[in-house]
């Protein structure tokens, strides 16, 4: 069975460019409510060995990655067996290190990729010439915190979006970039991935990602699925076009003491196909109920679909607080 499951997916310690040890990163996670947390230094693997099986019983999983740190973009990658290089690869070769870190079994995350890059921060704007995107598995869509408020994260949105229109199969994240302990009250968002079991390991969530079993949200739980035939598909999953039901819910009541501060009140939910909001239901007052379901009935055409939910966030109203990586619909 799949279960979803609180991540950070992206942070940094001692062994590069943090202040945390591997021990108070990971205390600091679960005090942030997460389920887990992937550990991604730059350029090295030396945190791997501050985990121990006690450290992770006592405080969360670790999922085992890097961010490959380069002067043309940085790259999240999770779970390879062995460290690739990249010191050789330019703007148009960048496709063919990408193959060896997949036969190396890892998953490959472009990381913050409209971040300002030179002189502010040298390879963070990502500038590779991706040929072939089937060897992308996710783009990190919401980086750092208070997320949907920032630029950035509206134009790698955009971008996303466009190329899911094109036709590729890509899974959303969000990455505080933890760097430290946080100085003031933060609005962190959540990486919600779709596990076996509800076992939260590099494993388990390698395989959420390249099945796309992800959603992002700075407030409420979701869960969206598609219905056919008495059968449900969540995202990543492809169904059949025609008609079909979803099945939609917000769930307001998980993790909400971490995020209701924030003034955060979904007040939209909005499925779109193809780019297109294809079905709308105003909520007032979703932020007192526990969970609110909505079933809208959908006709399906070839290409994807996504939930985004809309609503206040500190002093803005419409904001958007939360999106699914998309069911796809294929003959
Ligand atoms: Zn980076
Ligand atoms: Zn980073």
């Amino acid at each position: 069975m799949i279960t979803y499951k609180a991540m950070e997916m992206h942070t940094h310690t001692l062994h590069s460019d943090g202040t945390f040890t591997v021990p108070e990163l990971c205390r600091s996670a679960l005090a942030h409510g997460f389920d887990g947390v992937a550990l991604t230094d730059h350029n090295t693997l030396a945190p791997y060995e501050q985990i121990t099986p006690d450290l992770e019983r006592e405080t969360i999983p670790i999922v085992r990655g890097i961010e490959w740190t380069t002067f043309f973009g940085h790259m999240l990658v999770l779970g390879s067996n062995r460290y690739v290089d990249w010191r050789l690869a330019t703007p148009n070769t960048i496709d063919e290190y990408l193959r060896k870190i997949h036969q190396a079994d890892g998953v490959v995350g472009i990381a913050h990729p409209f971040a300002l890059g030179s002189p502010f921060c040298t390879g963070c704007h990502w500038q590779y010439n991706v040929r072939d995107w089937e060897e992308i598995d996710y783009i990190e869509i919401w980086s750092e915190d208070f997320a949907p408020l920032n630029p950035i994260n509206h134009r790698a949105f955009q971008w996303w979006t466009d190329l899911l229109n094109r036709g590729f199969h890509i899974a959303a994240t969000q990455g505080r970039d933890w760097h430290g302990p946080l100085s003031r009250p933060e609005n962190l968002s959540v990486t919600y991935l779709g596990v076996e079991n509800g076992i939260v390991n590099t494993e388990t969530v390698k395989e959420a990602l390249r099945r796309g079993r992800s959603y992002v949200t700075t407030g409420p739980a979701l869960s969206f699925a598609i219905e056919q035939d008495g059968v449900q598909a969540g995202p990543g999953t492809t169904v059949k076009p025609g008609a079909a039901t979803a099945r939609i819910a917000l769930d307001l009541g998980t993790r909400r003491k971490h995020w209701e501060e924030f003034g955060i009140k979904p007040q939209r939910i909005v499925v779109v196909q193809n780019g297109a909001p294809v079905a709308q239901e105003i909520c007032e007052v979703c932020e007192n109920e526990q969970v609110h379901v909505y079933t809208p009935t959908l006709s399906l055409w070839p290409g994807w679909l996504r939930l985004e939910v809309y609503g206040d966030y500190l002093d803005r109203s419409d904001t958007l607080l939360a999106f699914t990586s998309p069911i796809y619909a294929a003959y």
